[in-house]
């Protein structure tokens, strides 16, 4: 146990001090003990609130009961008068200022960092129990520090945008999410993924931050490029190879795969062979870890001239976004595109014809090389943030801790 001047130093409750203590064991939370601290004001000066002077004046004084941090082994409940002071500058009665506890907050500055930063690690229910504090207040002092802590978005250096969409509640809503995609800063959320959702940020910007946007990066499929074109007079639509790519591997391989099983139906063991190699094919060969899924890749692929084509048209095709020359992107693309067409392979030659409006969109990356590998991260996030902070019920908070999470890398 402590005396009372240890306590006062420990606690730091700048001007004030404990006038009293009352340790109660075992009415604490997680079988901690329960102090709780009467504390008293060390001095007759007050600091307006609203101004910052001093005054000597007390206007009325009023009991609050205040959580802090525990101190080792007990729950801390402070009791303090908290003050209004009447300011000779002000003219009027005002709160005192405390570097330790905010206006009409019901827990201490320090113990609502805690929460925050212990809010970013695990749901609030643990938080609200770790700390024995209502479920709501947890997540109203989360929401606090989070707006608090959100930095500003320096619009005057913002040249690069990256969109995509990501499900709501299984699939069937969805959310749009923009990003600066270099220095990883989320800048906006909004639920829908309608040109009217992108249209919506699009409309908080002044026109001079969306006359600096040279390049917006997304997923082809969307419809956001029209938005862009409408809304940033500067910018190019860059098409990512990620969507791209993952398009290539539903509609084309797999379609392929399916097919061939299906040509294969009178040979039992080839047709196993072709049908269960779907995770080998749709990876990226340099994802592949082990010697032996390589080994059994080459096989499949050598054994299937239909297959084969597929796949190396696939990683062909991934090649145009490593060009920085333009000239050479189109060639690329050219010899590409005959090679699609000549194979005689139905699903190939359809996703061919489809990606033509998009050549631009894909060669546009040649001047600007962005990706939106950068949204890959956060959509895995978005996971966790989904399963930790209860869901959607409370929209704004729940992107609120998206935003949080990707406050950006440069200053
Ligand atoms: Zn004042």
């Amino acid at each position: 146990m402590f005396d009372k001047d240890t306590i006062t130093q420990l606690g730091g409750w700048t001007g004030y001090r404990v006038s009293e203590l009352d340790y109660r064991p075992g009415e604490g939370s997680m079988g901690r003990g329960k102090l709780i601290i009467r504390l008293e004001p060390a001095s007759k000066a007050m600091r307006c609130s609203r101004c910052g002077h001093i005054s000597h004046t007390l206007h009325e004084t009023t009991l609050r009961r205040i959580r802090d941090l525990p101190i080792l082994d007990w729950d801390v409940e402070l009791i303090v008068p908290r003050r209004r002071l009447w300011c000779e500058h002000c003219n009027g009665p005002h709160l005192e200022e405390l570097d330790w506890l905010g206006a009409h907050r019901r827990v201490t500055r320090r113990l609502e960092q805690a929460i925050g930063r212990l809010a970013r690690m695990m749901p609030i229910k643990q938080v609200a129990a770790f700390y024995d504090i209502g479920w709501h207040t947890v997540k109203a002092i989360d929401k606090y520090m989070l707006n608090q802590q959100l930095p500003d978005i320096d619009w005057h250096n913002i040249h690069y945008l990256g969109m995509d969409e990501f499900a709501l509640h299984k699939g069937q809503r969805y959310a749009t999410i923009i990003v600066e995609p270099v220095r990883r800063q989320v800048l906006w959320v909004g639920e829908g993924n309608s040109r009217k959702t992108v249209r919506r940020f699009f409309e908080s910007l002044d026109p001079e931050h969306r006359a600096r946007i040279r390049a917006v990066v997304m997923d082809m499929n969307a419809a956001f490029d029209l938005e862009v074109r409408a809304h940033c007079p500067n910018a190019e639509v860059v098409y990512d190879l990620f969507h791209v790519a993952a398009k290539y591997g539903r509609e084309v391989i797999d379609r392929v795969r399916i097919d061939e099983a299906n040509r294969l139906r009178h040979d039992r063991q080839a047709r196993r062979v072709v049908k269960s190699a779907r995770w080998l094919l749709l990876r990226n060969r340099e994802n592949l870890s082990h010697p032996a899924q390589q080994a059994r890749l080459d096989e499949l692929l050598s054994a299937n001239e239909t297959l084969m084509a597929a796949y190396v048209l696939k990683e062909d095709l991934k090649q145009l976004w490593r060009f920085t020359d333009e000239h050479q992107a189109r060639l690329h693309w050219a010899g590409w595109y005959r090679r699609a067409m000549e194979s005689g392979i139905e699903p190939l030659m359809r996703f061919a014809r489809r990606l033509v409006p998009y050549v631009e969109g894909i060669i546009a990356h040649c001047r600007h090389p962005l990706h939106t590998s950068v949204l890959e991260g956060i959509n895995n996030k978005i996971k966790v943030i989904k399963r930790m902070a209860y869901g959607f019920r409370d929209m704004e908070y729940f992107f609120l801790k998206i935003r949080a999470a990707f406050p950006g890398n440069l200053r």
